[in-house]
């Protein structure tokens, strides 16, 4: 555990612990469950095969993606590809003087 956090049982140190690439401390294990059974989440790592959530669990514990996991990742991608808008390259060009701009 590295230690440069403090409060653990809060999202922050949870998310910290996430961030460090370590597994939750007991402490805020419990703070994440209290928090999804509050959400209406349930348990997340009892979500079952073909959902992003066992999908993204698999790929943290770096399991062999199986076959259900596999078709929602290819929806899961096609979605987002419906949804998202064109890119629009002259925005990000003028942001970027933008910001040349600004430094
Ligand atoms: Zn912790
Ligand atoms: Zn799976």
């Amino acid at each position: 555990m590295s230690g440069h956090y403090t409060g653990h049982g809060s999202m922050a140190a949870h998310k910290a612990h996430l961030a460090d690439n370590e597994p939750d401390c007991a402490q805020c294990a419990a703070y994440v469950e209290a928090w999804r059974d509050a959400h209406g989440w349930g348990p997340l790592d009892l979500r079952p095969c073909g959902t992003s959530a066992a999908l993204r669990r698999h790929e943290r514990n770096g399991e062999p993606i199986d076959e259900a996991c596999r078709k929602a990742r290819a929806r899961i991608k096609q979605d987002y590809e419906a949804v998202r808008p064109p890119r629009d390259r002259s925005a990000e060009r003028r942001r970027r003087s933008e910001w040349r701009a600004a430094a």
